[in-house]
């Protein structure tokens, strides 16, 4: 069979695979095998293009695998959970790249041949903008994330206007690269389109440092969705770049796939993409200190125990503070204790509980949580005011009802998990401060809250203490 048929029938499994390995992450029952599915995909795609290739430097491909794979070792063992939004803010960042480095080498191999197509120059100019912004928005996005520089948005005056001149000079020198004005042109000795290639190489890492600078640290997960999707983006041009139907697959994906997360995420906080992008929340508190005024009613640990023992269906409801503390092993082992006395128990997982996308649900899954007992707050809201108990641990604005009671909330339309209309609510935190919006939480002096104050992995374990005796 002619080897390039079977190199199509190849790619096409590939895509396949792809598309299977995706479809399977989209749930945790699921997402192992996915993950695993996508990883042959990506194993025959790269074993094909080799196949193909007829001049190869075994040495450099060697020499490539063996270092990501050695990375990529150390990354999955060391890098702790917490830390996982900058690990992918920086895979990404080095996809964005790997993309802007092909484009730039097909424009230098095809300049000293005399040049290349137009279809070609556009699909270059294409990998370089938005590889180039990719790869330096990734880089600040994980510093903010990493706390190397400020988490603040560094806004100054005309940010967006200057952002939008460079879109455009770029725009304007990629015009020139396709035009055949400069083809016999050169500057100080060079040829005045690879000195324009240069120049727009510079101009798209500016871009990608300016527009992300102004968003805040604690928005760079949704920044980090959207610069994935940018990095699919750069992958499918490089694939026209470089004419490989795999690669504009598997780049349409991330990129579709990213955006869709993207989406997701700002639904769940009731803000447009715009709004994150530009508006630069977390510039200010957002909200008066001490806005709801009441007396909180705390609880101890052993008063909170009676409660629990005697309900009949609990609902945890966790939140950033649970990872903080690490509470997700002894919140499964109250869970069980719970379970022995005949309580039914479900966790309800808001989309954008924590600091990075399914946060909650990858924690819940270190610790063993089975699937079934994860529910979303469309399935839990219709019905909270059954629920005996709800613990909030270590959450707060995804459970803060002025989102639904106070029009003048930064929250105001976010939709939220209805704790405050259970039986009871009990939330565990450490003090009465707000969370990452920075809005005050009337939740807190409501009359079916209660209190229960400190590190939730010492409150949850001393639950537990308390069941055990
Ligand atoms: P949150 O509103 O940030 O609140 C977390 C609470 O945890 C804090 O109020 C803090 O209160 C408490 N806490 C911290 N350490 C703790 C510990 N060791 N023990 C007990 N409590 C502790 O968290 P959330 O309700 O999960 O909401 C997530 C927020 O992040 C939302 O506003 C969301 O829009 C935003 N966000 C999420 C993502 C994402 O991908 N998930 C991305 C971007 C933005 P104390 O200091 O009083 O203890």
């Amino acid at each position: 069979m002619n080897p390039q048929l079977i190199r199509g029938f190849c790619y096409i499994g590939a895509s396949i695979l792809f598309v299977f390995g995706l479809k399977m992450l989209s749930s945790p029952a699921t997402a192992r095998k996915g993950n695993f599915v996508s990883s042959v995909g990506m194993l025959i795609a790269i074993l094909t293009t080799l196949t193909a290739m007829t001049e190869i430097k075994w040495i450099w491909i060697i020499f490539g695998a063996g270092t990501g794979t050695i990375i990529g070792a150390f990354a999955a063992r060391l890098v702790k959970m917490t830390s996982m939004p900058e690990m992918v803010g920086l895979f990404n960042g080095f996809g964005g790249l790997a993309s802007l480095l092909v484009g730039w080498s097909e424009f230098h191999g095809s300049w000293s041949t005399g040049g290349t197509d137009l279809f070609t120059i556009v699909a270059i100019s294409l990998t370089i903008l938005i590889g180039g912004v990719t790869f330096s928005g990734s880089l600040l996005a994980f510093g903010k994330l990493s706390g190397t520089i400020t988490g603040k948005p560094v806004l100054y005056k005309g940010q967006n206007i200057i952002n939008a001149i460079i879109l455009l000079t770029i725009v304007i020198l990629a015009t020139l690269l396709c035009s055949d004005k400069l083809d016999q042109a050169t500057v100080f000795g060079l040829s005045a389109k690879y000195l324009v290639l240069l120049v727009s190489i510079v101009l798209a890492l500016a871009l990608g440092v300016l527009s992300t600078i102004g968003i805040g640290g604690a928005d760079m997960p949704v920044v980090i969705c959207l610069l994935n999707s940018y990095s699919g983006l750069a992958a499918c041009a490089a694939g026209f770049v470089i004419r490989n139907n795999v690669l504009i697959v598997s780049g349409s994906l991330v990129g579709a796939s990213g955006l869709i997360l993207t989406n997701i995420m700002c639904k769940a906080m009731n803000r447009s993409l715009a709004n994150v992008l530009f508006s630069g929340f977390g510039s200010v508190t957002s909200a008066k200190a001490g806005k709801y005024q009441g007396q909180a009613k705390s609880i101890s640990a052993k008063d909170a125990y009676l409660i629990l023992e005697a309900s009949n269906n609990v609902v945890f409801v966790p939140g950033y503070g649970m990872a903080a503390a690490q509470a997700q092993h002894f919140v499964r082992e109250l869970a069980d204790l719970l379970e022995e006395n005949g309580t039914q128990v479900r966790y309800c997982i808001h989309p954008v509980a924590g600091r990075m996308p399914g946060h909650m649900n990858v924690l819940l899954a270190e610790a063993n949580v089975p699937y079934e007992q994860l529910v979303e707050p469309q399935d839990v809201n219709p019905t909270i005011e059954t629920v005996d108990v709800a613990i909030v641990i270590g959450a707060n604005d995804v459970v803060n009802p002025a989102a639904r009671e106070d029009q003048n909330s930064p929250l105001w339309g976010m939709p939220i998990i209805n704790v405050d209309r259970a039986q009871t609510c009990i939330v565990l935190k450490r003090s009465l401060n707000p969370g990452f919006a920075g809005v005050d939480n009337p939740l807190f002096f409501k009359d079916n809250t209660r209190m229960l104050f400190g590190d939730a992995k010492v409150s949850i374990g001393a639950l537990v203490s308390e069941f055990k005796d």
